[in-house]
């Protein structure tokens, strides 16, 4: 056992997946949670992932050693000033989120001294969203990333890479600048490439009677499979890393230029040299066993 007592705010994808991970460890004592809605605490209870629910975060959170933050980005700053004054002294404080400057700025002030604040995002995730949709296996093999502040308790951040690890992940530590830097190029701007792409095929499937979703082939369903992604979750996400999906997004408008006048002059060469490039970075994350080369993309539920 890791933590005696365990407290998830926010009882969706993320922390039904870690409540499966930390129950099939048997890593937490006790798992307890709350969500604003009371379909999501009565799932909680009967899909069995938490021991207890409360109607509160305030409520939630008493007692508890480690308390995780599964919330979307934009209510992470009113739930830490909701449960600052009850945390437990000595409680490590983490979250789930996808941005990591924005969380950081709105978190922290609120947490009393003697509780560590120990930030993190897991890189895995699917499109489904809600408590049913957790499952152990979600971290296996993926990234989580710790971006502890400087000055910040070695203790608390050791004890959380070992949750982590034991939960399946390969855990690194970075600053949150280059951290949100990094997923705005890996994660961010494809997930908002992508919600575009779909609604230009939407745009001209009312043109061309549907053919886009009869004859959807595979680079177009994939889109529409990131673009099925929580809207709440991503508009947060895009709202708070502003200025490094901005920075990553005009690179990527440059690029689009170039192969748009490639094709306009005909220069395969080009358009060759490029697609040469792009092909090995895809191999580079077979390699990195970050992803399988099986037609489905690695993301049937087989092996889960
Ligand atoms: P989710 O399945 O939509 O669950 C979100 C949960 O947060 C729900 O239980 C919701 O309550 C609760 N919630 C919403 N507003 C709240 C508030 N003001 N106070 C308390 N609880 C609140 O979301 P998720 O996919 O688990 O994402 C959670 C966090 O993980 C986000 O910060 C996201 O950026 C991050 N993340 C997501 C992924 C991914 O691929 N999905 C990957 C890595 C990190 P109700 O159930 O009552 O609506």
């Amino acid at each position: 056992m890791i933590y005696d007592r365990v407290a998830l705010i926010g009882l969706g994808l993320i922390a039904s997946s870690m409540a499966h991970a930390m129950r099939a460890g048997g890593l937490a004592g006790r798992i307890v949670g709350h969500a604003p809605s009371a379909e999501s605490r009565a799932a909680a209870l009967a899909i069995g992932f938490c021991d207890e629910v409360f109607a509160t975060a305030a409520e939630a959170v008493q007692g508890a050693d480690l308390v995780v933050l599964c919330v979307p980005v934009g209510a992470m700053g009113s739930v830490a000033a909701e449960i600052g004054p009850h945390l437990k002294p000595g409680a490590t404080v983490t979250d789930v989120g996808s941005v990591k400057q924005a969380v950081i700025a709105a978190v922290a002030p609120h947490l009393p001294d003697g509780v560590h604040f120990v930030p993190g995002h897991p890189i895995a995730g699917t499109e489904h969203s809600g408590p049913y949709s957790g499952f152990a296996g979600l971290f296996r093999n993926r990234w989580w990333l710790l971006t502890p502040l400087p000055g910040g308790d070695a203790a608390a951040t050791a004890r959380m890479r070992a949750l982590c690890e034991a939960m399946g992940a390969n855990v690194d530590e970075m600053e949150a600048e280059h951290h949100d830097l990094v997923l705005a190029v890996t994660s961010h701007t494809p997930h908002l490439i992508a919600y575009t792409m779909v609604g230009v095929a939407d745009d001209l499937a009312r043109v061309t009677d549907s053919e886009v979703v009869q004859y959807s082939a595979a680079g177009f369903r994939d889109f529409t499979r990131i673009a099925a992604s929580d809207p709440t979750m991503w508009r947060d996400v895009f709202l708070t890393n502003k200025d490094a999906t901005l920075e990553i997004l005009g690179r990527f408008t440059e690029e689009l230029f170039a192969l748009q006048r490639a094709i306009r002059t005909g220069d395969g060469e080009m358009l060759f040299d490029y697609f040469t490039r792009t092909r090995a970075i895809r191999r580079g994350i077979i390699e990195a066993g970050q992803d399988t080369a099986a037609p489905d993309f690695g993301r049937s539920k087989a092996g889960r």
